[in-house]
């Protein structure tokens, strides 16, 4: 797109963008009335409409009187062009066709709906000859607020009377009845209310900060404090100078349950919530949000990584809160890590970006090492609080039967908590109730039928259920392969039976499990969370959501069950998340006046990430990795691409590979290595085969033309699906 609105006159040709899957743009005339670059519009295509974008002028050539007409312009704010720009960059550096992208950006439903109305009532010219005490209070509310009109709920409640008086005095012309728009804007935030008084460093900080939402230029900063040193107060200055400025804000959050907490703390700050964004809101209110934020009508959203494709009249902040958390890649459809994409967007914007992180990705560190991003450190945490203590317990000296997990020194400690009314909490990174159930007898395992995985108990569902794919089964009563009965038996603790090992040990104890699964809905999680908080449970038991900056004042021991397991894999990160996830689990521990102390279960006690963990020396672990990293050539110090291949039969998954592998001469052409085809560490899921390929290559090499070039040379056929993956997160 150039620059600047053009303004199509009726009858021009237009390319129009459509979320159908065609790789070109399709040339219509302007309607009456015209339109202008950016429109979202229906289109006729063959017998239906469907929905679009006014990209540019269309082509020459056509008969022109062979053209269809747009059939209508839709009522919402145009796309500006620095979102066409931004989606161009996404579908550029992920390849992803631009009608996929098209469709990432139009997530709200209803947006070819006409506007939708609602009856609001206001104070009406008429006059209610009989008027009762109740009809009075309605009337006095009304007059109260001066011409504000109101629903029927709301106005009923404000006067203290049951809806059918307001609707008696309707028909009597005392209150009028009105349609008014749906979608309203969000109310102001005031960027001026007082916020919470700032440590000394907390203020350089947030200075720092501010002075670059002035400057009005792109910039990226890495704000990187431990739990509890108030990262959110100093983001949420920058936040305050970007409202004063009148532009609008993002805050992506890593997990909607950290949305409620956040919301108060914005309304603390700001005397109003702000928009919400992410799965769990609804329908109606993903729609207001969606045309609210496209005519600047939402000043600051919190949202999920998608908010990231919302149509922004002028977005000046995105605050990226714990940005080394994986979740913000997201990992089917178009792929793509926020983070780095919140990076992008802002850069187009002229926006800036604060990646905030007690234990920053390799990617950042290495970033603002780099000089290509600012970065800020906060020390201290708020109040007496001190970072807890780090020890490890040497599970070979440790007496504990094959099926019990708490060694007796973290039984011990956990005794003590108990006994002063303080909280543990003990960590483990695994669902369900055990990992892997085997047959005593023949030693077979059972295993998902449609993916080359083991199912997991789950005991409170009653039921087995493969993590990849998630099919669930209940238990067999016999071996599935030798038919003996009774000898099934679950191997390795999952949080389900941890919880079993606490209760039959620490009877009295409240305890309470926070697994991802075992919660219905957003709310019920929220609403356990508030609980622990409040000092409801003695001992906690979480998976790694725990990790991901929940406030529990009460507590003061973590115990991690199984340092080990992230170590294990041959995934390039598994140092890096490891690390990340302990340090954050540990981080938890002791806030407020009560010191906090973090014990870590390993067998592998001198491990050089368990030794790092320990010493706390962060940046000699961040710079030993970076070069690990660097001599092996591999992200952040050089590029990446994972290929995926999948069909329902393995060998037209391998057909494909070992075809792609002989023709890459355009890899080769760029100094590109390949690696593969070889089966995907999960070789089937959902009993499609999968066929895995990496692609190397320098840190300068413009790898994505190469890929598009080597990948462009094969069409799929039948079932045959690729995937390309630019710098993987995980390895699956
Ligand atoms: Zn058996
Ligand atoms: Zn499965």
């Amino acid at each position: 797109m150039s620059t600047g609105p053009v303004f199509f006159d009726p009858g021009q040709r237009v390319a129009v963008l459509t979320t159908q899957p065609l790789d070109r743009l399709l040339t219509y005339r302007a309607p009456e009335g015209g339109c202008w670059q950016g429109a979202f519009v229906e289109v006729p295509l063959g017998p239906r409409k469907v929905m679009g974008v006014v990209w540019g002028p269309g082509e020459a050539g056509f008969d022109a009187s062979k053209l269809r007409a747009v059939s209508r312009v839709l009522d919402v704010a145009p796309m500006r062009t620095e979102m066409a720009e931004f989606l161009a960059r996404v579908g550029d550096y992920t390849l992803t066709p631009m009608h996929q992208m098209l469709r990432l950006a139009t997530r709200a439903p209803g947006l070819t709906d006409p506007p939708s109305m609602r009856k609001v009532y206001r104070l009406g010219s008429g006059q209610a000859e009989r008027m009762t005490e109740a009809r009075v209070r309605v009337i006095e509310v009304l007059r109260d607020y001066g011409g504000l009109a109101f629903t029927l709920g709301e106005l009923a409640e404000m006067a203290g009377v049951t809806t059918s008086v307001v609707k008696g005095l309707v028909k009597l012309g005392a209150v009028r009845e009105e349609e008014s728009p749906r979608d309203l804007p969000y109310p102001r935030l005031d960027p001026d209310a007082p916020g919470k008084p700032l440590t000394e460093d907390q203020r350089a900080a947030a200075e720092a900060l501010v002075a670059g939402v002035r400057s009005g230029d792109y910039g990226t900063t890495l704000l990187r404090g431990v739990t509890g040193s108030g990262k959110t107060e100093v983001y949420m200055e920058a936040v305050a100078e970007t409202l004063r400025k009148g532009r609008q804000a993002l805050v992506l959050l890593p997990e909607i349950a950290l949305t409620a907490e956040f919301l108060k703390r914005v309304e603390a700050r700001f005397g109003a919530r702000p928009a919400e964004w992410h799965s769990g809101v609804t329908m109606t209110e993903r729609r207001r949000l969606w045309r609210m934020v496209g005519e600047g009508e939402a000043p600051l959203v919190v949202g999920a990584r998608s908010a990231l494709y919302l149509p922004f009249r002028d977005l000046g902040l995105i605050v990226v809160d714990e940005e080394h958390d994986q979740s913000y890649k997201q990992e089917d459809g178009v792929l793509y890590s926020a983070r780095d994409m919140a990076v992008m967007r802002a850069s187009v914007n002229a926006a800036r970006v604060v990646l905030a992180s007690a234990t920053p990705s390799l990617e950042s560190w290495a970033n603002a090492e780099a000089g290509k991003y600012a970065r800020l450190d906060l020390t201290s945490r708020f109040g007496e609080a001190v970072l807890p203590e780090m020890r490890a317990i040497d599970m070979r000296a440790e007496d504990l039967p094959g099926n019990r997990w708490i060694s007796p020194t973290l039984e011990a400690h956990i005794r003590d908590r108990m006994e002063k009314g303080e909280q543990s909490l003990l960590f483990l990174n695994r669902r369900g109730y055990a990992p892997v159930t085997i047959c005593r007898a023949c030693g077979h395992q059972i295993a998902c039928d449609h993916c080359d995985a083991r199912m997991v108990e789950h005991r409170f569902l009653k039921r087995l259920v493969c993590h990849q794919c998630g099919e669930t089964k209940p238990m067999p009563e016999v071996c599935p392969s030798c038919e003996a009965e009774g000898k099934l038996a679950p191997v390795g603790p999952g949080v389900e039976r941890l919880a079993e090992e606490v209760g039959e040990r620490f009877p009295e104890a409240r305890v309470a499990v926070l697994s991802s699964d075992l919660f219905g809905s957003a709310r019920a999680l929220k609403a356990q969370i508030e609980l622990i908080a409040q000092g409801g449970a003695d001992i906690i038991i979480g998976t790694q959501m725990v990790a991901k900056g929940h406030n529990f004042p009460l507590l003061t021991l973590v115990g991690v069950i199984d340092a080990d397991l992230g170590l294990q894999g041959s995934d390039l990160r598994a140092a890096e998340k490891t690390f990340q996830l302990i340090r954050q689990v540990a981080g938890r521990a002791g806030r407020a006046d009560k010191p906090g102390l973090a014990l870590l279960q390993t067998f592998q006690p001198d491990h050089p990430v368990i030794r790092a963990i320990l010493s706390g020396d962060e940046e000699g672990f961040w710079r030993a990795e970076a070069a690990e990293r660097q001599a092996a050539g591999v992200p952040p110090y050089g590029r990446m691409a994972g290929i995926v291949i999948s069909a329902s039969s393995a060998e037209a998954a391998f057909d494909l590979g070992n075809a792609l592998a002989r023709a890459d001469q355009p890899l080769r052409a760029v100094g590109a290595q390949l690696y593969g085809p070889a089966p995907a560490p999960i070789a089937r899921i959902r009993g499609r085969h999968r066929v895995r390929l990496l692609v190397k290559a320098d840190r300068a090499v413009a790898l994505q033309p190469a890929l598009r070039q080597w990948v462009g040379q094969f069409t799929p056929k039948g079932d045959t699906r690729l995937s390309v993956d630019i710098d993987p997160q995980s390895f699956y």
